[in-house]
């Protein structure tokens, strides 16, 4: 029994195989499934995270036919050439003494393709193209592709398979009413509804025989309207385990469901007592998902019997020696996943590969690698905040003499303010991780030290690494001066007071944090701010609703809010792309009046003068704080230069903010900072 995380890493015995822990890694996709050229960079991220000891993995999900891809020429499991190149993959994991199943998924109408097919010909509002109506021939020859793809996946050396019936997909299309109207045997009731999922399930289970895993994913709380009850989710729950199915994995709501189940906001393990629900129901295991990023979350859930198993998947990209670094007790070296999407699920719904913002090697393990150093060097790095943090811990980690001066008397930059907006406390896991990277590979530290060029050169440092990060900008409006005025580093860091109306100038990321933090009430305890979450977006706990929605009681908002931008554009566009709508919905449900086109015309007394369609107004508000983006911090770059630095041998290097403001975001400062100290 392990001593740190017994329930964790106990092995759970399936009868013909015995996984190592109950550590599941969920499926994501990462956009190396697509093309064939890719097999060898995703051979190398599976067997990375078998390495780190996970019990069991999940691949991206693998259609079982042309009609079912989620993309034209999307990744498909349909062919023995196909079946013999994962090979690589299975043997590469293997080999590290890990076990893997391929996930078959069939898109239905959520497939970016003109041929998506679904149970009927009900567009989802998500894609763009209306699916054709599968035929009972065309159901039956679907149900003998998920057979032939399980086997396929049986060829390549796959240990099992994961049926992706959850999140709004081609099953779970067929098992809601939203969708599913059908008339004949596989529409209608819910016994027909089911029809397909279970059939799925007894095809394959025949196909493959008993000594290959079958992780049927299931939807436990659609979130939307039309779909399932908890009575009938109990019944094909017990059905699919009849049916032949080793492992429930669960999933949360659909891709359409205005309810977010996995960003930042999402309180952790929000959705186990769903799990723990239906634990209670059949004998095979039951998985636990969604924002459980930590061991010691995943082992209360375990230890309080809500779960058999428990799957991560983003914070396998985080870290994927995540379960390593649990069993030896240093879950404090666990680089944590913030549940940011910002360069995992947003890069693979802009089509490009996934990635990790806390730790750029994801997906790119064999192009980016930590090498030892054969060229030891003494090198400073001047700011601490995420481009800092990353560069310094690469470094050392690689052998050079690194010091880090930051002018604060803590490491972080502004994640020190990040974390204090609401949903956002997660932000302190990564100041965590570099904390003790820090010290694990003896970075020298020297904090309340403003670096000057002086001071540097004097040291004699080989190379520098400017990473000052930015100043906010004040734009020249008339009046900034005035005492209305305030900054949004004075509201969350040095949380001067604010009165109760107010207008926001910006509209970018901080601007829309800001405003979530001036309207957001907070509860007591983390306990309470759960239930109010549960409760402002309409989540039924009890499990009483159809789909498990209740109206949602929202919480009237601390302050009046105003929140401007200069752009004609709709406001609050440009946020991330899985992200964006959650902050949108949140500042709309506390009445936050977002003006698009505005002029700035005067700041007094009165308030904030605008022009807005030609028409002047002013808003009478007790503070006008400024978000209006930021500007370089690379006044110490300019004075080594200055001060000759170059010419006595000194090499200059500048990231993150240091080197460019504009559209800055802590997933380009960590990779920067990062990729950089790989390569010195
Ligand atoms: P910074 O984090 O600005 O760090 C610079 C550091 O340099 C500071 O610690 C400073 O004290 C130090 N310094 C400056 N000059 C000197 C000197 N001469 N000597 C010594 N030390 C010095 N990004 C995201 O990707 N996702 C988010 O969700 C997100 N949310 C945010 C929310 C808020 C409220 C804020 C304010 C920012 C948010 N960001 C977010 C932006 C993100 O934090 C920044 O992009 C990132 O911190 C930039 O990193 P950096 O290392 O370049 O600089
Ligand atoms: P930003 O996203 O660039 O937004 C700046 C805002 O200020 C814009 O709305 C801009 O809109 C306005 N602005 C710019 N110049 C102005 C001027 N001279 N006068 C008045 N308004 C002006 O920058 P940010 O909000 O400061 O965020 C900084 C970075 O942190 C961003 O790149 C963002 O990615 C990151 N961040 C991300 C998140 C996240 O959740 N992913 C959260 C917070 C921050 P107009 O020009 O139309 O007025
Ligand atoms: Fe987690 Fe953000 Fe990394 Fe995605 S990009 S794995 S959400 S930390």
């Amino acid at each position: 029994m392990n001593p740190h995380f017994p329930h964790l890493l106990a092995p759970l015995d399936l009868g013909f195989t015995t996984l190592k822990n109950r550590v599941i890694m969920g499926s994501m996709h990462t956009g190396l499934e697509d093309r064939f050229y890719h097999i060898d960079k995703l051979a190398a991220y599976f067997a990375e995270r078998a390495r780190g000891g996970v019990g069991l993995m999940i691949t991206g999900g693998y259609a079982p036919n042309r009609r079912g891809e989620l993309l034209p020429l999307g990744s498909r499991m349909d062919n023995k050439i196909t079946a013999l190149l994962h090979r690589r993959v299975t043997t590469a994991v293997h080999q590290e003494g890990g076990k893997i199943c391929m996930q078959l998924l069939h898109a239905g109408r959520y497939g970016y393709t003109p041929y998506s097919v679904s149970a009927t010909t009900k567009k989802s509002p998500i894609t763009p193209f209306k699916p054709s109506k599968l035929s009972n021939r065309q159901i039956e020859s679907t149900l003998k592709d998920y057979a032939n793809a399980a086997k396929m996946a049986q060829l390549a050396n796959y240990d099992g398979i994961e049926i992706m019936a959850s999140e709004g997909y081609l099953i779970n299309q067929f098992l809601c009413e939203r969708v599913n109207t059908r008339k004949d045997k596989w529409g209608g009731s819910s016994e027909n509804r089911m029809r397909f999922a279970v059939e799925t399930v007894k095809q394959t289970r025949k196909a493959v025989g008993d000594k290959f895993i079958i992780v049927y994913r299931m939807s436990l709380m659609d979130l939307v309207d039309g779909g399932q009850s908890w009575e009938e989710i109990e019944i094909l729950a017990k059905a699919i385990e009849d049916a032949g199915a080793n492992i429930i994995n669960t999933g949360i709501g659909w891709h359409e469901a205005r309810i977010p189940t996995i960003v930042t906001s999402v309180p952790r393990a929000a959705f186990s007592f769903a799990t723990a629900k239906l634990k209670k129901v059949v004998s095979i295991p039951v998985c636990a998902s969604n924002r459980i990023n930590t061991p010691e979350v995943a082992e209360e859930i375990l230890s309080n019997n809500e779960a058999d198993m428990v799957s991560m998947a983003r914070p396998f990209l985080a870290d994927p020696f995540f379960v390593a670094k649990a069993e030896v007790g240093k879950s404090k070296e666990i680089n944590t996943c913030i549940a940011c999407n910002q360069a995992c699920l947003d890069h693979t719904f802009q089509m490009k590969r996934a990635s990790c913002l806390v730790n750029p090697r994801a997906c790119h393990e064999t192009e980016l690698r930590y090498l030892p150093t054969m060229d030891k060097k003494r090198i400073a790095v001047i700011g601490s905040g995420p481009a800092g943090m990353a560069s310094s811990t690469v470094l050392a980690e690689r052998g050079h003499d690194v010091t880090l001066f930051d002018a604060a008397d803590k490491i972080g930059g502004q994640f020190n303010i990040a974390m204090q907006i609401p949903g956002k406390s997660d932000f302190a896991e990564t100041m965590r991780y570099f904390g003790v990277m820090i010290e694990k590979y003896g970075v020298n530290v020297r904090l309340n030290t403003k670096a000057t060029a002086a001071s540097l050169i004097d040291e004699g440092f080989d190379e520098v690494i400017i990473a000052t990060g930015i100043t906010p900008r004040t734009p020249p409006i008339l009046g900034v001066e005035h005492k209305k005025v305030m900054g949004y580093l004075d509201v969350l860091r040095d949380k001067k007071p604010v009165g109760k109306k107010v207008a926001i100038i910006g509209a970018g990321g901080i601007g829309f944090d800001v405003g979530e933090y001036l309207v957001h009430a907070h509860a007591k305890s983390e306990k309470a701010e759960k239930q109010q979450w549960y409760k402002e977006w309409g989540v039924d706990t009890n499990l009483e609703h159809r789909a498990g929605l209740v109206d949602a009681e929202v919480l009237p908002a601390e302050r009046d809010v105003y929140l401007l931008q200069r752009k004609e554009s709709s406001v609050g566009k440009n946020l991330g792309k899985t992200s964006g709508w959650v902050h949108r919905a949140t500042l709309k449900q506390k009445n936050v009046t977002m003006i698009a086109g505005c002029q700035y015309d005067l700041i007094d007394d009165q308030g904030l003068h605008i022009t807005v369609n030609g028409k002047k107004r002013i808003l009478d508000v007790d503070n006008i704080i400024m978000c209006a983006g930021q500007e370089s911090n690379r006044a110490l770059a300019d004075e080594l230069i200055a001060a000759g630095a170059e010419k006595q041998g000194m090499k200059i290097h500048l990231v993150g903010g240091a080197d460019f403001a504009s559209e800055l975001d802590a997933k380009r400062a960590i990779n920067q900072g990062s990729r950089l100290a790989a390569s010195l």
